[in-house]
């Protein structure tokens, strides 16, 4: 059985101060998943995780990252502020990002970070605005499809992301010519894979492509970036990901391909969002309604301006009704928000224990691509973030949105005054 990790007393106490909806983290659970993958990749000693920062971009969250030893991975000059905000800066931040606008790239370089560049045509777009860096990083896309034992994963070919392995070839020779001396290769070739395979499937292909570009060029590689893709069980029924048995798989692909080649100094980067975040986040709504006409409704006051991959994907997010945690699911509901979007249904025909007006509910695996997704479309504002610290007290990491930060962007805001 999947369980909160708040209890209802725990959501009693804490709507006193902090009224639902909200986003809660749980700091001791992503503090011993953070540990937990250090430990699975401790056999290569330049392991480092680039947090992806999209998936939950919010200060606290990235300092209490650093703290385990992570990075940041940005993929925009706001993300790239606030990692250098909260003291991460050089080295400790990956800047993956594609269609890259100019000052994008200008302000990575202005903050030391490591520039993973999407496209051969980048190299002279960057060059020409700050020069070459001495460490770089090239991202890959091998084309056609991608299946791990006979199910395709996904298809590279379709997708808008790297450049072809002559590219990058090419792209290495140029960029060592403009003075680039350690060269990274990243890749991301599937989403939210629940399989110990993905990674160790990837880290093959990788591998094997940095030797030929070392054979083929004389370029130091310096570290293979497996980038993020590693997912989480959304449902009850699915087993999660093994992370000890995913480092083990990368390690014997290292031990197979890079070392016999003489590169046992290539360091292993990852840049996991989903993986780090998602179990660890819930998000929290009170039934405010229930309609019955040819279905069975549930309102809740959450809509998908607060979680938008069931609207977006039909992505499952597992639902507890707080108080119910061993009750019958004997009662089938559509639990909805309130957006004049009939696609703005949190769950469909889902099997739950009676549903009673008041019942605050659980929305699991909402800690990454969650709050971040958020979007204000029916004038809906975003919630607060909490985060549930490892001594019990609750701080709020983020203060909802009012209606005052809506209308902050018209320069007549003066008009709003009276509206409280
Ligand atoms: C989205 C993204 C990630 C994180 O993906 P997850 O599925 O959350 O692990 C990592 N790297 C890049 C370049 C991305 O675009």
């Amino acid at each position: 059985m999947k369980l909160p990790f708040v209890t209802l007393d725990q959501v009693l106490e804490i709507v006193k101060t902090h009224p639902t909806p909200f986003h809660i983290y749980d700091e001791r659970g992503i503090r011993e998943n953070a540990r937990r993958l250090r430990a699975a990749f401790a056999w290569n000693p330049g392991f480092k995780e680039y947090f992806a920062v999209k998936a939950t971009p919010t200060p606290r969250i990235l300092q209490i990252l650093h703290e385990e030893g992570c990075g940041c991975d940005c993929s925009s000059l706001t993300e790239l502020m606030m990692s250098k905000a909260v003291g991460i800066t050089g080295s400790e931040v990956m800047f993956s990002s594609n269609a890259t606008p100019a000052q994008d790239f200008l302000y990575a370089h202005s903050i030391g970070a490591t520039i993973n560049l999407d496209d051969y045509t980048h190299i002279d777009f960057l060059n020409r605005l700050t020069g070459i860096p001495e460490t770089i990083c090239l991202r890959f896309n091998p084309g056609g499809e991608f299946a791990i034992s006979n199910a395709i994963m996904d298809t590279p070919g379709e997708a808008k992301y790297g450049m072809t392995r002559a590219q990058l070839i090419d792209g290495v020779r140029r960029l060592s010519a403009l003075g680039a001396k350690h060269f990274g290769i990243h890749a991301f070739l599937a989403s939210n894979t629940v399989t110990d395979e993905y990674y160790p499937k990837l880290a093959r292909i990788l591998f094997e492509l940095a030797r030929q570009v070392r054979a083929e060029t004389g370029a130091h590689i310096a570290f293979v970036n497996l980038s993020g893709g590693v997912g989480i069980p959304y449902r009850e029924d699915q087993r999660g990901n093994d992370i000890a048995a995913i480092g083990a798989g990368v390690h014997k692909a290292y031990d197979e391909i890079l070392t016999p080649a003489g590169m046992g100094d290539v360091a292993i980067y990852t840049e996991l969002g989903r993986f780090m975040l998602a179990p660890y986040g819930h998000l929290v709504a009170q039934a405010i309604h229930e309609k019955h006409i040819y279905k069975e409704y549930i309102g809740l006051d959450a809509c998908a301006a607060n979680l938008m991959r069931p609207a977006m994907y039909g992505a499952y997010h597992h639902i507890t009704v707080l108080g119910k945690e061993n009750a019958p699911r004997d009662h089938q509901y559509d639990i909805t928000g309130g957006l004049c979007e009939n696609n703005d249904k949190f769950a469909l025909d889902r099997m739950l224990p009676k549903i009673d007006i008041g019942d605050y509910l659980v929305l699991h695996d909402t800690g990454a691509h969650g709050f971040s997704m958020g979007y204000n479309y029916n004038g809906k504002l975003r919630s607060a973030e909490l985060l549930l610290c490892q001594d019990g007290s609750v701080e709020m990491i983020r203060r909802a949105e009012t209606p005052r930060d809506y209308f902050a962007t018209f320069d007549f805001t003066h008009l709003f005054d009276n509206i409280d």
